[in-house]
């Protein structure tokens, strides 16, 4: 996966760089030279590593957008906990849930993403995940926008799996596949990416979700097919970003 990215970076003109080295294991982050210039688009994933779906999901997506890469600007984490993905654990190496740790600036891992993350503080965030209970695809947004954005985005998400039918996903109400809080939880035991980076200032967020126990091949599918139409529906909706 990692020599991919590489093949990724080169063709796109990014840069990879080491975010982070643990225990001899490093965690890679690709970004534009001239970064800085207007806010980015943010993507990651590779944060629970039981979630391979994802992970092999944003590069797919990835190797068919070179073009988009080169001509636009984004920040992109491919996979936050490799140790994780090669042992199929959710958890990292040091037995941390790093999705409950993105608020911690002393975390060796958290806080230099906190650093980068704030240089120039994203558009656009996608999270990118997967969930063993989930009976299809789901997606939960926070964003500032008078109309949920996520149906017209999960339309375009169907052609393999169709959205999670259930009304409760983890204790949240949910429609056709969309949670959408009315309040942004403040009071979690741990912070979540998405929810940093709403508080970062990042105006629009997703944390999208596929289901474990589906094919590898149509997840990953699925997931490059929700960063493509998450990425085209904020671009039309920029506009109206506060
Ligand atoms: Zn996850």
């Amino acid at each position: 996966m990692i020599a991919r990215w590489r093949e990724v970076a080169k063709a796109a003109g990014m840069q990879m760089k080491v975010l982070v080295e643990m225990d001899g294991e490093k965690v890679f982050y690709l970004q534009k030279r001239d970064r800085l210039a207007s806010p980015p688009v943010y993507l990651s994933t590779g944060v629970h590593g039981d979630e391979p779906g994802s992970a092999w999901g944003l590069l797919a997506w990835a190797q068919r957008e070179i073009e988009q890469l080169r001509h636009g600007n984004h920040l992109i984490f491919p996979c936050m906990n490799p140790h994780g993905l090669r042992a199929n654990t959710r958890l990292d190496r040091r037995g941390f849930d790093i999705n409950r740790r993105f608020h911690i600036d002393t975390d060796p891992l958290c806080g230099p993403w906190l650093d980068i993350v704030k240089q120039s503080v994203p558009r656009l965030g996608l999270c990118l995940h997967e969930d063993y209970d989930a009976q299809g695809f789901y997606v939960y947004e926070l964003n500032d926008l008078p109309k949920t954005a996520s149906y017209d985005i999960l339309k375009k998400c169907a052609k393999h799996m169709s959205a999670d039918p259930r009304r409760m996903i983890d204790g949240r109400r949910s429609r056709d596949g969309v949670i959408r809080p009315r309040a942004i939880p403040t009071t979690l035991p741990g912070m979540p990416e998405a929810i940093v980076l709403w508080q970062l200032g990042c105006p629009f967020t997703l944390t999208f979700e596929t289901p474990s126990e589906f094919s590898l091949d149509d997840r990953v599918r699925t997931q490059a097919d929700f960063v493509d139409a998450a990425i085209r529906l904020a671009a039309r909706t920029s506009n109206h970003q506060p």
